[in-house]
Parts: structure tokens; C-alpha cells; sequence
């Protein structure tokens, strides 16, 4: 997905590597340093290569690795999703419809089922474009990534893992292990993305918004806004969530909170739409997203 500039082709002839465990994996991806490249679905990275963009040599399938299939839930850890879950995994899993039903509704707005049967949450992430739709709900949520070297590990928020349009914080000799989600303390959240096409069509705009109330649910405890497509990276419009963050809910608030987002934004034009209408459609989202939100508490 994203800008193209060669035609497509068949794929050169490849070495492809299947390891068993993460060590394994992290191990092989430090002995060929440069030549090789991990593939989860393979949705993202196998279109690039035909199209020429990467020309790795020797590709390393994390397929293989139990752990990575799995898809947990603990009061200590919260949500954990596995790199190997694919979108479909993730949008059926019954403790992702208890806990983070976001990400189910995310999911349902993503590409077709025979991507989502293939590609990866962790995938979509790593591929880093600014539209990647699983970035604003993780980020609103408060989620981390647990990246492992072959020396160390270490834990990255998902809002600081992005450093511009196709590039992470990873280095090159890192695995994303897991999607880390906090146990959440009864927020309540949407994500709306906006698309030119009905379906299978990149976001022009992704909004989500995770809040949480006090008991009277008149009151906004704490609030995450996050925005998909309209910067480099995908972002959190802090000035918007402190409009309402300690004050009671109010139609002049939500209002004031959209327009903040919607300045905060700094949307690129392209063949898709205006910078403006982006700016325009981030308000317009921003506000829904915190009604729908309200509504839900
Ligand atoms: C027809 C079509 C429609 C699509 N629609 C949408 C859409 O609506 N919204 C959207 O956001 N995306 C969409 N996509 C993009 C794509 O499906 C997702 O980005 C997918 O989730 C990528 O996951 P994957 O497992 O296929 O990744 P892969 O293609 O296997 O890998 C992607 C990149 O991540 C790296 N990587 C993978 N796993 C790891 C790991 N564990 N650690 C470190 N690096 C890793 C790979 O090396 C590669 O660079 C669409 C794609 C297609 C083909």
C-alpha cells in the first residue's frame, strides 16, 4: 500500500528461514544483519517486493513461533496480542470483545477478509504508514510493544514507535514480540475511519477516542483522542484531550475539544484529498467519536 513506482513482478528466488523460537528468530535476523527480513502475513512486505521497493534476500518467517500466536488477558498484564495474531484473530477473540471491543470495530473497517485472514496487528504497525488503521486505537488505549534484541529487550508505547512515514524506532535486529494493552479502568472507546471508497479503501482520517468517567458519568476522567492519516505518524491531539479532560461533559466542550484536534493536525495533501478537508474531517470525527464515547459509559 502507499506510493508506487516500479510495475509489479514475479519474485526473485529467495532463502527462506523458519525458526522455531523468538531467540532463534532474533539470532538469525543478527547473523544475516541487512540481507534478511521478517514476515508475519506477508500482506505488506510480499507487495513491496514485487513492486522492487525492498529486495531482501533471504526472508525469515516468524510462523513457526508458538508464542507468538498467542492472545492473552491477566489483571497484572492486561491484553496481550501476539505478532503472529492476525487481524481476523484479533477481531474474534472473545477477551478482545470484553476488554478492548475497539479493536474488534477497528478491525471491521480494515482491508478484506482474505488480508485480514493473512496480515498482522503487529504487521500493520511495522509497515508504519501514517494511515495504518490499528495505530490511533492502540495509542488511545495506552498500549506498549515489547521489542527483543539479541542482547536485550525493551518496551516501547505505541505512540512513540513511529518516527516518520515508513520508519520505526525498531532496530534492525529487533522482533516485535507482543502488543501490550493496560487493564483498562472502564474507559470506553470508538475509532471512525474516514475512506473514499466504502470498502477496502486507506483512511483519508482515523479518529479514536478512549475516555473513562466519574461514577455520575457527568464528568470526564481521563480521555486519549489519537489521529490516523492527517500527520508523518499517527498521533495523540494532547491540547484536545485537556479541553475535556477534569470537566463535566458539555455539547460546548465536545465542540471546543474537536476544533483543538483539528488544529492540531497536520494533515499533507495528496491525490486523496486537501490538507483543509482533512483538517475539516478530523473535527468532524473528533466530535462523533467523543459522543459515540459518552455514550457508552
Ligand atoms: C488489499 C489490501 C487492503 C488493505 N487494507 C488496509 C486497511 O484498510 N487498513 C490498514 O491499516 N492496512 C491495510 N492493508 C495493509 C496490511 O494488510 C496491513 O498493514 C497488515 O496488517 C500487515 O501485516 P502482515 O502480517 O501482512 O505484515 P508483513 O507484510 O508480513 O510485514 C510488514 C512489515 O513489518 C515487518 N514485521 C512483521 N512482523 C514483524 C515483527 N514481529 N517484528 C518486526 N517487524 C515485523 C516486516 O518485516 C515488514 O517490513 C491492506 C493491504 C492490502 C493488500
Amino acid at each position: 500500500m502507499g506510493k508506487r513506482t516500479g510495475r509489479l513482478r514475479r519474485l526473485p528466488e529467495l532463502e527462506c528461514l523458519f525458526p522455531g523460537t523468538l531467540k532463534e528468530a532474533v539470532s538469525l535476523l543478527s547473523k544475516h544483519d541487512g540481507r534478511a527480513r521478517l514476515i508475519a502475513g506477508g500482506t505488506d512486505l510480499l507487495l513491496k517486493m514485487k513492486y522492487r521497493d525492498l529486495t531482501p534476500r533471504i526472508l525469515i518467517d516468524l510462523s513457526g513461533i508458538e508464542d507468538l500466536h498467542a492472545l492473552t488477558y491477566s489483571r497484572e498484564k492486561g491484553l496481550v496480542i501476539g505478532a503472529m495474531v492476525t487481524l481476523a484473530g484479533v477481531r474474534d477473540s472473545s477477551l478482545v470483545k470484553k476488554h478492548c471491543p475497539i479493536l474488534e470495530e477497528t478491525v471491521g473497517q480494515m482491508a478484506s477478509e482474505q488480508v485480514r485472514n493473512m496480515g498482522t496487528m503487529v504487521g500493520n504497525l511495522c509497515n508504519a504508514v501514517p494511515s495504518a488503521d490499528s495505530a490511533p486505537p492502540l495509542i488511545a488505549l495506552g498500549a506498549s510493544l515489547k521489542l527483543v534484541g539479541p542482547k536485550s529487550s525493551r518496551t516501547v508505547l505505541v505512540e512513540d514507535f513511529f518516527k516518520g512515514p515508513g520508519q520505526t524506532v525498531l532496530n534492525p535486529k529487533e522482533i516485535v514480540k507482543e502488543i501490550q494493552i493496560p487493564r483498562g479502568r472502564g474507559e470506553k472507546g470508538t475509532y471512525i475511519k474516514h475512506t473514499l471508497r466504502r470498502e477496502m479503501d486507506l483512511a483519508v482520517v482515523g479518529v479514536a477516542v478512549c475516555l473513562a468517567s466519574n461514577s455520575k458519568k457527568d464528568t470526564c476522567k481521563d480521555i486519549r483522542i489519537s489521529l490516523g492519516a492527517v500527520a508523518p505518524v499517527p498521533m495523540r491531539a494532547k491540547r484536545a484531550e485537556g479541553v475535556l479532560r477534569g470537566k463535566k461533559f458539555s455539547e460546548g466542550l465536545i465542540e471546543d475539544a474537536a476544533l483543538a484536534a483539528s488544529e492540531e493536525a497536520k494533515p499533507i495533501e495528496d491525490i486523496r484529498a486537501s490538507a483543509e478537508y482533512r483538517k475539516e474531517m478530523v473535527r468532524v470525527l473528533t466530535k462523533r467519536a467523543i459522543r459515540s464515547s459518552i455514550q457508552q459509559l
